[in-house]
């Protein structure tokens, strides 16, 4: 069991020191080393926790320059930092036994939105839906999408290169990046663009943390090229880690060290502000939703869907299909979801197609719907039924229904709780029947329940165990 957590475990004289000469030095944001505020920052969404010995949550970049360069100094050399966003993280990622650094309560500004060249200039501490409820009324949204969408914020996305629904269209957080503005460890400033041989000459020039990182990164990235390639593997979704591969592009010649610090989990500097682009809002979306006999069948059907020229293909398990249904979130969605008749409905797959020409989506849908149709007339690909969606009310029920339902994963009776600890599970999507199928063998083998859900289109996804983690045995 972890141990609990204490006010007892005291603040280290060097931190109260640093503190001191931070408060000394002009800090201008919020410095807090109270119980209560340490706690709620010990723990995110992963199996992990660690109590810090403070909390800066800084106001501007100006702070964040302060806090890096007043560590610099020998007496603080023990100083350590963890960025933190929304703390949906979960991997414990943003969780540190020294100084968490909170970007989320003052740095969380939309800065400017230029609709006309489609981008927007963001603090990094702003909330994904908050970004977009101040890109609707422009008619754009900020594609890269997560399920944490109203928690986590645009500089956690950059760190994790989030992505998730419709992720085969709009890619990954990093895909949209044009520039950022981060603080590294020395104070100094790294403003982030795609550059040619000769801008990254003159930008490299200086000879701090920053033009250190660019020539060096750079080095790597060219002399390196081979080996990247061959180590990287050729999925849709990267990981998170050093994108070395993506930084630098041969073709154009082109150095973006921006890319590597997307996904770098916060590793090598604070992301202070971000120039992203947007993509327009499409015009039309509709959902249809397949019903399976099984979750093996929602999983094998699913190319078909992708094939089909959907937008994303999302599916829950029987599991958590299960949990919807005995929420009370089932009222709102079970027109949608009607049982068929005869039959037991045990997976289910969102299949979303969007876009700007209704006649185009019109023809992608009727083309599917025939090849369900075929399936259920000679009872292939367990398909046992479909329904389709076109209002965007009911369009956001279901979608807030399999959010509610992944976190009712969490909230299930007993001690044994769905972990989350093999999250983000990803093959290639012809393999991820054949990849869940071994992975569900080896959990039946250990006799574990579970819940599985995720994003079929890409081949990932999220995998729960039921553990009890007050039982040695199981925590081991
Ligand atoms: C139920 C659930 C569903 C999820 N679904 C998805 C999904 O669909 N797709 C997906 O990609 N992820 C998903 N996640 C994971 C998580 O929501 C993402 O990783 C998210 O991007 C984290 O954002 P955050 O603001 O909460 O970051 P945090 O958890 O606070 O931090 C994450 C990392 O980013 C670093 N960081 C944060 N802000 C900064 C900054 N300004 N500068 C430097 N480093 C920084 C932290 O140090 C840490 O390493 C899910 C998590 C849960 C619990």
């Amino acid at each position: 069991m972890l141990p609990a957590l204490t006010h007892q475990q005291s603040i280290e004289p060097v931190v109260l020191d640093y503190l001191a000469a931070l408060k000394d030095e002009g800090f201008a944001g919020d410095v807090e080393t109270h119980y209560a505020s340490r706690l709620a920052v010990a723990t995110d969404n992963s199996v992990y926790q660690m109590l810090p010995q403070a909390v800066l949550l800084p106001k501007s970049i100006d702070d964040l320059q302060l806090l890096t360069s007043v560590s610099q100094r020998q007496a603080f050399g023990a100083i350590r930092f963890s960025p933190r966003g929304g703390g949906t993280g979960t991997n414990g990622q943003s969780l540190t036994k020294h100084i968490v650094v909170d970007m989320s309560r003052h740095m969380n500004k939309v800065l400017e939105v230029n609709p006309d060249e489609g981008w927007v200039r963001v603090q990094a501490g702003v909330v994904k839906d908050a970004l977009n409820d101040a890109l609707r009324p422009h008619g754009f949204f900020f594609s890269p999408d997560l399920s944490t969408s109203n928690r986590a914020t645009v500089g956690g996305m950059i760190n994790t290169d989030a992505s998730g629904q419709g992720s085969l269209r709009y890619g990954k957080t990093s895909d949209h990046v044009l520039s950022l503005s981060a603080v590294l460890a020395d104070g100094s400033r790294l403003n982030t663009q795609s550059l040619s041989p000769e801008e990254l000459e003159q930008s490299a020039q200086k000879d701090d943390f920053a033009g250190n990182a660019l020539r060096k990164v750079a080095q790597i990235c060219r002399e390196k090229r081979q080996q990247i390639e061959q180590k990287f593997p050729p999925l849709n979704r990267f990981l998170t880690g050093y994108d070395l591969k993506n930084a630098f592009i041969p073709e154009k010649d082109t150095f973006d060290i921006g890319r590597v610090l997307c996904g770098a989990e916060g590793s090598l500097g604070f992301i202070a502000e971000a120039k992203l682009n947007i993509t327009p809002i499409p015009k039309v979306r509709t959902l249809v939703n397949v019903k399976y006999d099984s979750f093996d069948s929602a999983l094998r059907n699913a190319p078909v869907m992708v094939q089909a020229n959907a937008l994303s293909v999302e599916t829950i398990d029987s599991r958590v299909f299960n949990l919807a249904r005995q929420d009370i979130v089932w009222n709102t969605v079970k027109d949608l979801l009607t049982d068929v008749p005869g039959k037991e409905m045990q997976g289910i797959n969102i299949v979303e197609f969007a876009g700007d020409n209704p006649d185009e989506i019109e023809s992608q849908i009727s083309s599917l719907c025939r090849r369900l149709d075929a399936l259920i007339e000679n009872q292939q690909g367990g398909v046992i039924g479909y329904q389709v969606c076109e209002d965007l009310a009911s369009i956001n029920r279901i979608y807030n229904m399999r959010k509610k339902a992944v976190g009712l994963l969490g909230a299930t009776k007993g001690a044994a709780k769905p972990v989350a600890f093999a999250e983000d599970t990803c093959v290639p999507p012809e393999n991820l029947a054949d990849f869940i199928q071994e992975f569900r063998s080896l959990l039946d083998g250990h006799k574990l329940n579970y819940g599985m859900f995720g994003h079929v289109d890409a081949g990932v996804l999220h995998v729960r165990p039921a553990l009890d983690l007050c039982d040695p045995k199981q925590e081991a």
